[in-house]
């Protein structure tokens, strides 16, 4: 069995590990690069691999950094089945058709902006359309986690709960004798809403992800009340809460804990607006799925009846023209909008008309990759710039990494220490100084361990 890794390989964004076993060539996810623009374009428009030569895709779970580049993939001949969980696979549908919209709109932007400038208009293309994204859905066979299935006659996988987001797996895949695990983004216990991340009975050698490989997350239960302390605090300044995040689990997980800090009369009842479509259709996708809820959202929600994600002064905004009278509005009210990076959708808007206001929070609650604007904001400079204008960061800006939805130091480790026979690891998805971190804790833990961190077109044998 030989892996080549090829994305999200000395990096976080860009998964792309491809695996030759039984005379096949399996591809491990297909995301996309994310961060400063023009680079991640560049990445992003040359696939590292001849997409005709690949022979089959099996995708850990449905973020764009692990599955937004399979319509560049079909686009470029790949004819094969993508497997995937039942969940991941309602989830897709959405997600890709927002990443072709959003290339669309990109090339027309920056085409418009030549024009403008009357430079030479050479034309810019999306790295793929609305039709690719069609094409790919099409593409994609669902699998239930814990039922091991045949890709190939002598080459089977097995999807493993990742407790990451809904959907989300690890990938025991098995041939010429030999198992290879592969953690996809691995999750944590005690997660709200989803259930805790499964073992992986055993593998020769695991591909792990090490987001957090370096360092301990603040406690789950204490993002609550953190949560609501700054709603608090912000809602007595008459400030709006502005809250960028991943439109898929980490905004349902904030519905989720407002719901509760209502309930438990710990916020004022001030409004709060869910501003993207998308997060809005994956809400949906989550209510359809409440049979992979764990305990403590059934027991308080779903067996009384009651919907997590939905309470009376919510509201979902459905035009552009809604969510442009938000600017005007007086606060204090509470907006959860999307891209959770700030990279593209409506939170830019929100960001440019709050971040000149002190009486503004902009709470962060998920990663942000180096370059991004979310970045910026962690790294609280003075001024960004949005649309090409610069604006100066007045807001408060609170960081909350309690809500990340990949496991941190401890949580990588249990799940390697679990795997019998474990020969080889190799860390892939994390920034160099959390690779370190997490390969020196992996050698103090088990000195048998060959332990490597591969470079992007390096190629190991298992
Ligand atoms: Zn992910």
């Amino acid at each position: 069995m030989k892996i080549h890794f090829h994305g999200a390989a000395g990096g976080v964004t860009g998964s792309k590990h491809l695996i030759e076993v039984g005379g096949k060539k399996i591809l491990l996810d297909c995301g996309m690069y994310q961060g400063r623009r023009k680079e991640s374009d560049q990445l992003n428009r040359h696939l590292p691999f001849n997409a005709k030569e690949i022979d089959a895709v099996i995708l850990s779970h449905a973020h764009i950094d692990h599955s937004g580049l399979l319509p560049m993939l079909t686009k470029n001949g790949y004819v094969g089945k993508i497997y995937c969980t039942p969940a991941t696979k309602d989830i897709m549908e959405p997600m890709m058709l927002d990443a072709a919209h959003i290339q669309e709109a990109d090339a027309e932007y920056f085409m418009r902006k030549k024009r403008l400038r009357k430079n030479a208009i050479t034309p810019i293309e999306p790295l793929f359309t609305t039709e690719d994204a069609e094409i790919t859905l099409k593409m994609l066979v669902s699998k239930k986690r814990g039922e091991k299935f045949e890709v190939f006659p002598g080459i089977s996988a097995l999807f493993i709960n990742a407790g990451h987001v809904l959907g989300s797996a690890q990938v025991l895949l098995e041939g010429d004798g030999k198992q290879l695990a592969f953690t996809g983004d691995y999750g944590r216990k005690n997660r709200k809403i989803i259930r805790d991340p499964d073992p992986i009975p055993s593998a020769d050698a695991i591909i792990t992800e090490s987001t957090y490989g370096g360092r301990i997350h603040e406690k789950m239960e204490e993002t609550r009340e953190k949560l609501g302390e700054t709603i608090r605090d912000t809602a007595a300044k008459g400030g709006k809460i502005i809250i960028p995040s991943f439109a898929l689990e980490r905004s349902q997980e904030i519905l989720y804990d407002l719901h509760i800090l209502f309930n438990e009369k710990k916020i004022p009842e001030i409004p709060v607006f869910v501003d993207s479509p998308l997060t809005t259709k994956f809400t949906r996708i989550f209510e359809k799925n409440a049979d992979v809820f764990d305990d403590h959202t059934r027991e308080y929600f779903t067996d009384n009846g009651k919907n997590p994600f939905s309470f009376s002064h919510l509201k979902h905004t459905k035009s552009v023209d809604e969510s442009k009278q938000l600017n005007f509005r007086p606060g204090p009210f509470i907006v959860i909008s999307a891209s959770g990076m700030c990279e593209a959708g409506r939170i830019r808007h929100h960001l440019r008309n709050t971040l000149p206001d002190p009486k503004n929070t902009i709470l962060i609650v998920g990663y942000q990759a180096k370059h991004t604007l979310g970045r910026k904001l962690v790294e609280r400079r003075k001024m960004v710039k949005i649309f090409d204008q610069m604006y100066p960061v007045r807001a408060t800006v609170q960081v909350m990494n309690g809500y990340s939805g990949h496991g941190d130091q401890n949580d990588l480790l249990e799940n390697i220490t679990g795997i019998k026979d474990l020969k080889k690891i190799f860390i892939v998805h994390g920034e160099p100084d959390q690779q370190k971190l997490f390969s020196e804790k992996l050698a103090k833990k088990n000195q048998d361990w060959e332990i490597e961190i591969p470079l992007p077109g390096q190629t190991f044998e298992v």
